[in-house]
């Protein structure tokens, strides 16, 4: 077993946006390793497809050798156990977040007591991003360079031209 430091960051990522690039920059300097995880939510339909949200995360990190880009289909906290992870890494933009957060945060400590969450609070100039709202932002062919990376907002734009 390795004892680097590593963390998990764990979403759909359903666009990934510059609000979780941010939270993956200032966290950088704390871990050895940061495993970007996209999680394969059954219920809940997805806007991109798996295969390019991981993609896209591969293009974007491709120069970070601290970043790894996986998928996963179980519990957070099991997969945890399995890659040999003691931290999940989490970001807040608001109150409605930390309750969500909280909540999930605590349970996965009842399941994984050794497991723990490391929160870092959203900048300002972040907290009005969300996949959510780049997805409306999308369906009506709007600008969405000031929230998502660039690599992703060319790829979208190609698509409106169809
Ligand atoms: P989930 O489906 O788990 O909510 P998301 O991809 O929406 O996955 O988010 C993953 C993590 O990134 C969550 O901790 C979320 O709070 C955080 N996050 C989402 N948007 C932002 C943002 N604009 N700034 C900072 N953190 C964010």
């Amino acid at each position: 077993m390795d004892n680097k430091r590593k963390a998990l960051f764990p979403g759909s990522f359903d666009p990934f946006t510059n609000g979780h690039l941010s939270i993956i920059e200032r966290a950088l300097p704390i871990f050895d390793k940061i495993i970007i995880a996209i999680g394969i939510n059954t219920d809940k339909k997805s806007f991109f497809p798996l295969e390019k949200r991981k993609e896209w995360l591969e293009r974007i990190f491709e120069n970070e050798p601290k970043i790894e880009i996986e998928t996963y289909d179980s519990l957070t906290v099991d997969y945890c156990k399995k890659m040999e992870i003691k931290y999940l890494l989490r970001g807040l933009r608001t109150a409605v977040d930390f309750e969500y957060e909280r909540q999930i945060g605590q349970t996965n400590k009842v399941l994984q007591p050794d497991v723990d969450s490391v929160f870092f609070l959203t900048l300002p100039e972040h907290t009005h991003i969300s996949s959510t709202i780049v997805k409306e932002i999308i369906k009506y062919k709007g600008n969405i360079d000031s929230f998502v990376p660039k690599i992703i907002a060319n790829e979208i734009y190609r698509t409106y031209d169809k």
